[in-house]
C-alpha cells in the first residue's frame, strides 16, 4: 500500500480528518474486504473543492464512498485514497418543496424526514442503507421509484472544479448516472417534492413491510447483487437455475431472495466474487441470460 505522505501532510495543513485504519470489513454493508490505504473525510464544500482539486493535479488515485452499501472491496485491500462526506456535507434541509443534501446525508433519514414534514416523492428510498451522494450517482430505485423522477440539481466537482448540473443534464439510467464515474463527485443534491395527498407514510410504511418480507435484511449484504436484466428477474432465473442457498465459504445465495448474495457470518471477498462468478456461469448455462453486477466491485 502506498503511504500517501503527500496527502497526508496537504490534509494536515488544511485540517481535513482522515483514517488510516479503515478497511473493507468496517466500511461497506457487505462486511468483507481488506484494508483502505487511506481515508479521508471532509465536512465542507469548500475543504471536499480543495482536496479533490490538490490530489487531481497531483494524480493521486481515489475513489468516493458513500455507505458502501453497494460495494464489494477486495480481501487485499485497495491502494487508493477514498473520500467520504461528513459533517454539514452529511446533513440535510427542507425548503418549501425541496428537499436540499449534502452527499454525505443518509437517503433513508432524508427520505422519512421529507414525509415526517408532508412532502411525498421519496416514500420508497425509506429502505435504502445509502447515502444521497451513493443514490444519485446509482440512480437509486424501487417500488417504481428512483432518485432521476425527484431530482432537480446536483453539484458536484469535475476536474477539480465545484459546478451545479440539472437532473436533465445528469444521464440518469438504470442504475447509473453521470456520476457513477470516477472523475466526478456529488457534493450536494437538490429534490423536488410534491405536497403530501395524505397516502405518503402509509406508501412509506407498505414498502418497508415488503422489504422485510422478502429480503435478508438481518445479514450483511449489498442488496440486489444483480442489474435486472430485460424481460427477466435476476432472482427468479437463479431460483431456476437451482442456486437458492448455493454457498461458497461464509457467502450464500440467500434462502429468502436469490437475488441477494449474502455474508452469512465469515465470508470474505474471495467467497462472494466466487459466488458472483458461478451464478452468472450457471444461470447463462441453463437461461441463457448473462447476469451482470449491480455491486460495484473494486
Ligand atoms: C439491504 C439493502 C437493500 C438495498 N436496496 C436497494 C434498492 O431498493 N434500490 C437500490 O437502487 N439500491 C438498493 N441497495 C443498494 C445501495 O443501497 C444503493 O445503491 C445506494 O444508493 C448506494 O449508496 P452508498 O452511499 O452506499 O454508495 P456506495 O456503495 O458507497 O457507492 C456506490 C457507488 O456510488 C459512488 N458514489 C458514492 N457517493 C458518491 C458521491 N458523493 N459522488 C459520486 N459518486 C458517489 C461510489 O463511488 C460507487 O461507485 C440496497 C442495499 C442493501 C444493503
Amino acid at each position: 500500500m502506498r503511504a500517501f505522505t503527500c496527502v497526508k501532510a496537504y490534509m494536515d495543513g488544511c485540517a481535513i480528518p482522515y483514517r488510516t485504519d479503515a478497511t473493507g470489513r468496517d466500511s461497506t454493508t457487505f462486511k468483507v474486504g481488506g484494508p483502505l490505504a487511506l481515508l479521508a473525510e471532509p465536512s465542507d464544500a469548500a475543504s471536499a473543492e480543495k482536496l479533490i482539486s490538490y490530489i487531481t493535479e497531483k494524480e493521486i488515485p481515489y475513489y468516493i464512498i458513500g455507505n458502501g452499501s453497494n460495494l464489494l472491496i477486495p480481501d487485499e485491500g485497495v491502494d487508493k485514497l477514498f473520500i467520504r462526506f461528513a459533517g454539514e456535507l452529511a446533513d440535510f434541509r427542507i425548503e418549501g418543496n425541496e428537499l436540499i443534501c449534502g452527499a454525505g446525508a443518509s437517503m433513508a433519514s432524508a427520505a422519512k424526514r421529507s414525509v415526517a414534514e408532508g412532502l411525498m416523492g421519496l416514500e420508497w428510498a425509506a429502505g435504502i442503507p445509502g447515502t444521497v451522494g451513493g443514490a444519485v450517482a446509482m440512480n437509486a430505485g424501487a417500488y417504481g421509484g428512483e432518485i432521476k423522477q425527484v431530482l432537480k440539481e446536483v453539484t458536484v466537482i469535475e476536474g477539480g472544479k465545484l459546478k451545479t448540473v440539472k437532473a436533465e443534464d445528469s444521464a440518469m439510467g438504470y442504475r447509473r448516472s453521470a456520476y457513477s464515474f470516477p472523475g466526478m463527485t456529488v457534493l450536494e443534491a437538490v429534490f423536488s417534492l410534491r405536497p403530501d395527498d395524505g397516502g405518503a407514510a402509509s406508501r412509506m410504511e407498505d414498502y418497508s413491510r415488503r422489504r422485510r418480507e422478502k429480503q435478508p435484511l438481518s445479514y450483511p449484504s449489498a442488496g440486489s447483487t444483480f442489474k435486472r436484466p430485460e424481460g427477466h428477474f435476476a432472482g427468479a432465473l437463479i431460483e431456476k437455475a437451482g442456486l437458492k442457498g448455493f454457498s461458497v465459504g461464509g457467502a450464500q445465495v440467500s434462502e429468502k431472495h436469490a437475488g441477494f448474495v449474502i455474508n452469512t457470518g465469515n465470508a470474505t471477498a474471495s467467497d462472494v466474487m466466487e459466488v458472483i462468478r458461478s451464478v452468472r456461469q450457471a444461470v447463462f448455462e441453463s437461461e441463457g441470460v448473462m447476469l451482470e453486477p449491480e455491486v460495484k466491485i473494486l
